[in-house]
């Protein structure tokens, strides 16, 4: 037997056996050329064909795994109109008078290397859409046609690392779980992996050649391993634990449609996060009762240029209206720390987690944040919209924000564009907000506690730091006690309190929460209704 620990990207259980996909890479050959317009054309011809292709993928993964998964396709068409890309291609074949499936591999590889040095983990993965566009086209020029991955039977897929294409190519029915060497947890193969329930582990240190298709092996999302060639008791253990998921996944379907109020009758509300309009489909999927954090600032990721006031209405007014009526708590730009876009022009700090990021950019540049409001304030004629401000530690800080939206109103306005001013609220993410959230309840109309940073700035314990784990306590005395204060703070004003970060769904803090009054939890989607099934099953908690 064989073991390996990756990082897990859905927490499910997987065994049988395995299909090990080897790279077909390096065999294009690289060609002088006479005629570069001829050979751009040829470009441009592909470019309709590899759209035809990821049709196709859009269609089949929407019809086996839902929306979120399309989605990814729908990435891939943008990448595959990109003005940027597409003229990197031509210039090369222009300047180096090389053939097309040689031009589009090397600004496939170029595009791909800015996006892996990148420090941000979201940026990181879209290395391997870009890989996979470029694979896709480079592919139909050589004349090599689509890349079918051979999975004859229901398998644990191995490889080297895995793209949306080929994943959805396999098909989920023959799929029963994947490992990668490569891979990061942010990737979209990930993000397929968890919106159709796959157990799959990336970043494991494999040697491919060791492998062979048809060895058998276990996969354990949950402990992040995964065992090949498993001796006797362990495939026993395994079939014990399937069984065990396959009956905790029937429960869990049972909360569908049900309350979620707890057996001495309080209720709360279960919400979801989320990072784009596209995941409204994956909150309601797992009966999410609204969106308690919409974190705007993907929005602005993964592109050169701002979006514009019309790009983000767009995307604001299709998450309230897939909500239908229910609430949509939209963020303001939290860009800054891990999440950097160029564009922003901003300057490399000595604590970045500290630094000019947040509402603090917003302040700053206004221009920015009214593009935003903007848009916020006329998707919210569309649907039960609140806007929520991030990283806020003053009360100053609010009666500015509150001086740039009134002036967001009076461009609306004067622009004769339909507009409603939503709810405001701020997030509790700093130990100052949680000191003086009874100055600021009086201000805002809600809460919504930002655990992971308030433990990060609480503890003074870098989140991403990796080697602090053993450190890091997000039940720590200290920062139970800063979201008590908010919570009284803010009820003591009337007003709402949520919590939105991480620790929302811990379940050795759902009783805590809940008796400490907390009105509502986002969570990650697929913890929703796993909340709901554990606030049901409480009592005496009124
Ligand atoms: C938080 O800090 O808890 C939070 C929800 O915001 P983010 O994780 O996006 O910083
Ligand atoms: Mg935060």
């Amino acid at each position: 037997m064989m073991q390996f620990t990756g990082k897990s990207v859905y927490k499910g259980i997987a065994s049988g056996p395995i299909a090990v996909l080897r790279n077909q890479d390096g065999q294009i050959k690289q060609r002088v050329i006479k005629d570069a317009e001829a050979e751009i054309e040829r470009v441009k011809a592909a470019g309709i064909q590899a759209g035809e292709q990821l049709r196709k993928l859009y269609d089949k993964a929407l019809e086996e795994a839902g929306e979120c998964a399309a989605a990814v396709f729908e990435a891939h068409q943008m990448l595959l109109e990109d003005e940027g890309y597409l003229e990197s291609i031509y210039d090369t074949i222009r300047t180096k008078r090389v053939n097309a499936a040689c031009a589009v591999q090397a600004t496939g590889d170029g595009f791909a290397e800015k996006f892996d040095a990148m420090d941000d983990d979201y940026m990181r993965a879209r290395a391997a859409d870009v890989r996979d566009i470029s694979n896709r086209l480079a592919g139909i020029l050589e004349g090599h046609g689509e890349k079918e991955p051979v999975v004859a039977e229901p398998s644990i897929i191995v490889a080297d690392d895995l793209s949306p294409g080929e994943t959805m190519q396999i098909g989920r029915e023959k799929i029963l779980g994947f490992v990668t060497v490569h891979g990061s947890e942010n990737s979209h193969t990930a993000i397929l992996a968890r919106t159709m329930g796959i157990p799959a582990l990336v970043g494991v240190p494999l040697d491919l050649e060791e492998l062979h298709t048809g060895m058998s092996a276990v996969v354990d999302g949950l402990e992040g391993k995964v065992s090949f060639e498993p001796d006797e008791e362990l495939r026993a253990r395994t079939e014990e634990r399937m069984e065990e998921e396959r009956e905790g996944r029937r429960l869990l379907e049972a909360m569908k449609g049900r309350e979620s109020v707890t057996k001495d009758g309080r209720r709360v509300c279960l919400y979801a996060n989320i990072g784009s309009a596209d995941d409204v489909a994956y909150a309601l999927e797992n009966d999410a009762e609204g969106i308690g954090l919409f974190r705007s600032e993907f929005l602005y990721l993964g592109r050169d240029s701002f979006p514009t006031e019309e790009e983000q209405f767009r995307a604001y007014r299709q998450a309230a209206q897939e909500m239908a009526g229910k609430k949509v708590i939209i963020r303001t730009l939290d860009i800054g720390a891990d999440k950097r876009a160029d564009y922003f022009g901003l300057e490399k700090e000595e604590n970045p987690a500290l630094g000019y990021r947040a509402v603090r950019i917003c302040l700053k540049q206004p221009d920015i944040f009214k593009t935003q409001l903007r848009a916020l304030l006329r998707a919210a004629v569309f649907g039960n919209v609140s806007v929520m401000y991030p990283m806020i530690t003053s009360v100053e800080e609010v009666r500015q924000i509150f001086g740039i939206v009134k002036e967001a109103q009076a461009e609306l306005e004067d622009r004769g564009v339909q507009y409603r001013l939503p709810e405001q609220g701020i997030m509790i993410e700093t130990p100052a907000a949680a000191m003086i959230s009874d100055e600021l309840a009086e201000l805002v109309d809600f809460f919504s506690i930002g655990t992971n940073d308030l433990t990060q700035y609480t503890l003074a314990m870098d989140r991403q730091n990796g080697k602090l784990d053993d450190f890091y306590n997000p039940h720590h005395k200290a920062v139970l006690k800063m979201i008590r204060m908010a919570v009284d703070s803010a009820h003591g004003h009337g007003k709402r309190v949520g919590i939105c970060g991480e620790l929302g769904a811990d379940p050795e803090l759902t009783e805590t929460f809940i008796r400490m009054g907390v009105d509502e939890i986002s969570v990650a989607p697929p913890m929703v209704l796993r909340l709901r099934k554990a606030v049901r099953e409480l009592d005496g908690v009124r």
